[in-house]
């Protein structure tokens, strides 16, 4: 595997692999991974002839109070991790390359942008549709592979891609959960194992959630509420959104139908997770 710092380096070895007519797939991350990573990484191995996995921590998609200085950074361990996977590419860039003195270029998906944990992360999806916009220029992969555990992202940059014509296509791949279902992610180290414990009731909520619309139940602001209930229970936990919505827009639904998107962002202690599911046939819930 090769690893990659430069925006030239990483630019002319995708230009090499096309020219011997290779297809690209691109896995765009922040590091510090895990099997929720991986599953994207072995999706886009499984289809492509060159997969290239980028460890970035994007400055710009994190708010001035929020977690930038202290996300977890193992570069060596993500190495470690890829190479096994057999990635072709890990693309590393530094912030100052990728944002230079001057650097003044933004990209916003507006109405989007604003909803759920746009509401609450003023300027995030701007920050992430800037950094993954730019990667895509200099990857110009074939595929993206983004995780549902960040819905409203993949429905943002969906849209980016559409409106912008890119050339590019989103693949959305399902949640990766511990055995005890908690969504991955590389924040769960954050957690105290008292923490660690009350996670859970993010996906027990959402399971809940899952057994009253199977039942028939179809009311947004029931099971919002209901939801609201379980997590105010759990003394550590403190709800940033619950929100159910339209896949589409990401509008308010007054009446649960499929594909409505639950999703919410709980802080447990210091920690802001989020985790989401989507209402199919029959009110069962994925
Ligand atoms: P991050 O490193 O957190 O920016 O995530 C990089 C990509 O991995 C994003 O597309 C995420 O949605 C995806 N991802 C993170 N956690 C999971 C998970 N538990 N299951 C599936 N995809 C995930």
């Amino acid at each position: 595997m090769k690893i990659l710092a430069t925006i030239a380096e990483m630019k002319a070895a995708v230009r090499a692999a096309r020219s011997q007519g290779q297809t690209v797939g691109f896995v765009p991350t922040m590091g510090f991974l895990h099997e929720g990573h991986l599953s994207l990484v072995r999706a886009s191995k499984s289809t492509f002839g060159l997969t290239v996995v980028s460890v970035f921590v994007n400055p710009t998609q994190f708010g001035p109070q929020e977690d930038f200085k202290t996300y977890p950074r193992d570069l060596a361990r993500d190495a470690a991790m890829l190479e096994k996977e057999g990635v072709d590419i890990l693309f590393n860039p530094e912030a100052g390359a990728m944002y230079p003195p001057g650097y003044g270029t933004y990209v916003e998906v507006q109405g989007l942008q604003d909803r759920l944990c746009g509401a609450s992360r003023p300027g995030h999806f701007r920050g992430v549709c800037t950094v993954v916009l730019k990667l895509f220029e200099i990857i110009r992969p074939d595929v993206a592979y983004f995780g549902r555990k960040d819905a409203h992202q993949a429905i943002v940059l969906t849209r980016m891609v559409r409106d912008l014509n890119l050339d590019v296509r989103i693949d959305v791949r399902p949640i990766v959960r511990e055995a005890d279902g908690l969504a991955m992610s590389s924040r769960n180290t954050y957690l105290n194992p008292a923490e660690r414990q009350a996670a859970l009731v993010l996906i027990r909520s959402l399971r809940a959630a899952g057994t009253w619309i199977a039942a028939g139940e179809r009311r947004a602001a029931a099971v919002v509420a209901g939801i609201r209930e379980m997590i105010g229970r759990e003394p550590l936990a403190r709800i940033d959104y619950v929100e159910a919505v339209g896949a589409a827009d990401l509008g308010p639904v007054e009446t649960i139908e499929d594909g409505t998107l639950i999703a919410l962002a709980v802080f447990i202690g210091k920690t802001r997770l989020i985790d989401n599911a989507v209402v199919g046939p029959e009110g069962k819930i994925w």
